[in-house]
């Protein structure tokens, strides 16, 4: 479980350097269960795992990727245990 170095370039800092191209990411960066995007040290949110964007908004803005997107982490957790469940039930 090493998804911790290379998850690609954050995508906060991304937008930044629309404007100021000299940002360089706070390696390591890793991607965020919310959002499914690549974020640096910097840019990591109140939850473990979690870039700091507003993910309902995020969510609201790409309707097209809403499949792929979690709200908030409570939503995501719900989905994990929705998935693990899954899981036993496959297994008996
Ligand atoms: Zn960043
Ligand atoms: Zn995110």
């Amino acid at each position: 479980m090493n998804q911790t170095y290379s998850a690609g370039s954050c995508h906060v800092h991304d937008r930044m350097r629309l404007r100021k191209p000299h940002l360089k990411d706070n390696l390591p960066t890793q991607l965020c269960l919310l959002c499914n995007r690549a974020f640096c040290i910097d840019h990591e949110g109140k939850e473990d795992g979690v870039c700091e964007i507003n993910h309902e908004t995020y969510y609201r803005n790409h309707p097209d990727k809403q499949e792929y997107l979690f709200r908030t982490y409570g939503e995501w957790e719900k989905e994990c245990e929705k998935m693990k469940a899954d899981d036993m039930s496959g297994i008996q």
